[in-house]
């Protein structure tokens, strides 16, 4: 390029928070890796590269995870390749021009999609374009943001690279028809924040308006405050009261905030009440425990952060598979009702103390926080910059990519 950047283009789509979050985590993971040797650039295409109503996804979705039934009968639907291929090549045919201004206006070296919808319309659009000589051969790689339980279209057997974050989600890529070669398992893409050394918990406590001395429940619903929040609140205020603290975040949920912040509670119980926080890693380096919904982003940070967990909820679906996997490595357990979640903690923090330090050890354990930069250097050996850095000599196309032509 003519600024001697290679640039890297993120796609996603704001369903949800995570995609987003992740998509953010890779951009801090080149520029602390690459510095300004990259430029990366995050675009939700649905959104602003498509017309309408393709640009309506994100709403969609937003409508649809609310009624279980309606999400449910769309994943499953849209799950054998028989219907999401063709509707793919439907998509492709509306929305293709408008997304080839998009690579037009961006000019990657380097596509990398973190989304399900991601793959089959852009890559479609993508080799008519290497085809007709609009672009020069571009590598493409999927970030599956996803712990397990994938919708198939995340897994396309064209793509130059996909990583998936646990061995659940490397054998459905198995089974779609992607090769060993394509795949690489490193973890979920967490902000590096999350991997480095933090404060004393006393001093993070202090900083965050929280009591040094009592033991610390975190109770977050993903980044839209989902999930029953509030019933649990009252649950632990009614089961451990003071004999606890109680830190919960909302997210983008300002109506809980404001009704938490003015409820009465228990004399002792120190809470505090926050919105969307954008320091999660000193909110969770700061907690003993962890009541959330099974969001993938969330479960790997408190990993990372050694937190025991409580999954109170989940998206239908995609979020389903996360349940047995915080349950099966032992790292949490799944509990609805919010009174029982209450009293679980209680006996974490009481009886079963030893069990609970044992749940700590383990979810450190798997935890992955180096699992950002082993991508973002896994993806720059798939750039044109990494090409020449590997091969010593003019740009090489990495081996993956002459599978690109072959789906
Ligand atoms: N998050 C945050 N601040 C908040 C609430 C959530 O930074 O106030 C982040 C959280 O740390 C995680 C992401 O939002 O990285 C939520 O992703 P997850 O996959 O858990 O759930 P989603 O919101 O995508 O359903």
């Amino acid at each position: 390029t003519p600024d001697g950047k290679t640039r890297v283009l993120i796609l996603m789509s704001d369903t949800g928070g995570g995609h987003r979050a992740s998509a953010e985590a890779l951009k801090a993971g080149f520029e602390e890796l690459y510095g300004p040797k990259y430029q990366v650039n995050i675009l939700d295409v649905w959104t602003h590269h498509t017309p309408y109503p393709f640009n309506q996804m994100p709403k969609t979705y937003s409508f649809m995870v609310k009624y279980s039934f309606l999400w449910r009968a769309a994943f499953s639907l849209t799950q054998p390749r028989l219907v999401h291929v063709p509707t793919a090549t439907a998509t492709a045919a509306f929305v293709g021009q408008r997304i080839s201004e998009a690579f037009d206006l961006y000019q990657p070296d380097l596509v990398v999609s973190v989304h399900p919808l991601m793959q089959h319309v852009p890559l479609r659009i993508m080799r008519l374009r290497i085809k007709n000589g609009m672009q020069p051969p571009t590598n493409f790689a999927t970030v599956v943001t996803d712990l397990t339980s994938c919708h198939n279209t995340w897994f396309h057997p064209g793509v130059d690279r996909c990583y998936v974050a646990t061995e659940e989600s490397r054998r459905q890529a198995l089974g779609i028809g992607l090769v060993p070669d394509q795949l690489r398992m490193f973890g979920l893409p967490i902000r590096p924040a999350f991997g480095r050394n933090f404060a004393s918990k006393k001093k993070l406590r202090k900083s965050l308006g929280m009591v040094a001395d009592k033991p610390a429940i975190l109770l977050v619903g993903g980044g839209e405050g989902m999930g029953p929040v509030e019933k649990t609140v009252d649950g632990v205020a009614k089961q451990i009261g003071a004999g606890c603290q109680l830190v919960v975040i909302c997210g983008r949920n300002a109506k809980l905030v404001e009704k938490l912040q003015n409820k009465k509670y228990p004399p002792g119980m120190h809470v505090v009440v926050k919105g969307f926080v954008t320091n999660m890693p000193e909110v969770m380096s700061a907690s003993d425990v962890i009541i959330t919904k099974a969001g993938p982003g969330t479960i790997s940070e408190a990993l990372i952060c050694g937190l025991p967990m409580v999954l109170n909820a989940f998206v239908p679906c995609q979020e389903e598979g996360n349940i047995p996997y915080v349950t099966e490595n032992k790292v949490g357990v799944f509990e609805k009702d919010p009174q029982k979640t209450a009293q679980i903690i209680q006996s974490w923090l009481g009886e079963r103390s030893v069990e609970f330090q044992e749940m700590a050890a383990r979810a450190k354990a798997l935890g992955k926080p180096n699992a950002l930069f082993d991508i973002c250097r896994d993806l720059h050996t798939l750039s044109p910059s990494g090409a020449i850095t590997l091969a010593f000599g003019p740009v090489v196309r990495a081996p993956a990519q002459q599978k690109q032509h072959r789906a």
